[in-house]
């Protein structure tokens, strides 16, 4: 589902380089996690791949389904399946939610080639995937996450998930002091969107998120590659003996 290969990323604007050759490779119904110390180069992975300015590719692909990710517009990457949650949820003021998710739900559909949905339809998926999600019609109604709590925001971005139904899903929940419950919001997010088409990436920082996922591999990121991969054990390992154990072993 997602390929990536010797990618090598650096700053525009300085010469500084963050991504060292990250090779990864996620099969549809399957879920990654990434997990790594900070500044090791997660989130720049994660921008990278969502089209976001300031990287610069000096090296390497990524492709979803076989097709180049990186010569597409960051809109042709969500047309082609590609969603990303981001640490920090943008607010939009002045938008209502509702209209939001339409218009990227709508604008998708038409990149594919598809039909819009009829606002009445679009209302009654909306509203049975925001029931599922405990999210209830005044949040729908408010601006995109204006003076959403923790907790709000996290709902809001798994509802995103589930309307815009991608192919292939990248969460980066780094760093964000997710409390228990937002996590929580999260996994079962996750969980409830498996699927055999769809292939999932959870970067975080801290291992509690992934008792919740269970993720089938585990990749350990250390300034800016993938040092070590493996099962769901790996996690638990460095939760109880942290990063430097792994980077002394593979050193
Ligand atoms: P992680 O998510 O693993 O904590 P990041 O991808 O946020 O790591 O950062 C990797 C490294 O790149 C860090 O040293 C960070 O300071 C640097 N970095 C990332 N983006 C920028 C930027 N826009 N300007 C300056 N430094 C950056
Ligand atoms: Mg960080
Ligand atoms: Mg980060």
């Amino acid at each position: 589902m997602l390929s990536i290969k010797n990618l090598h990323v650096k700053l525009e604007d300085e010469d500084k380089q963050i991504l060292k050759g990250v090779n990864l490779e996620v099969e549809a119904g399957k879920v990654h996690a990434i997990m790594g110390p900070n500044g090791s180069g997660k989130s720049t992975l994660s921008y990278v791949l969502s089209g976001k300015g300031g990287y610069e590719v000096t090296d390497g692909t990524a492709k979803l389904e076989g097709v180049d990710l990186l010569d597409m517009e960051p809109e042709e990457r969500a047309a082609a399946g590609l969603f990303l949650a981001f640490q920090y949820p943008v607010e939009i003021p002045g938008v209502g939610n509702m209209t939001f998710l339409r218009t990227a739900v709508n604008a998708q559909r038409k990149a594919r080639g598809e039909e819009e949905m009829s606002a009445s339809e679009f209302l009654k998926v909306v509203r049975a995937k925001a029931k599922d999600l405990q999210i209830d019609a005044e949040m729908l109604k408010r601006p995109v996450n204006m003076g959403f709590s923790g907790g709000e925001k996290k709902r809001n971005e798994i509802l995103q998930m589930a309307m815009l139904e991608p192919k292939m899903c990248i969460l980066d929940e780094t760093d964000s002091g997710l409390d228990v419950d937002a996590m929580k919001l999260v996994a079962d997010g996750v969980n409830a969107l498996r699927s055999e088409g769809r292939g999932f990436l959870v970067i975080t920082h801290y291992q509690r998120l992934l008792d919740h996922i269970k993720p089938d591999v585990v990749h350990i990121m250390s300034d800016g590659r993938i040092i070590k991969s493996g099962g769901p054990e790996l996690a638990l390992d460095v939760e109880h003996n942290g990063y430097a154990d792994i980077k002394a072993e593979v050193a």
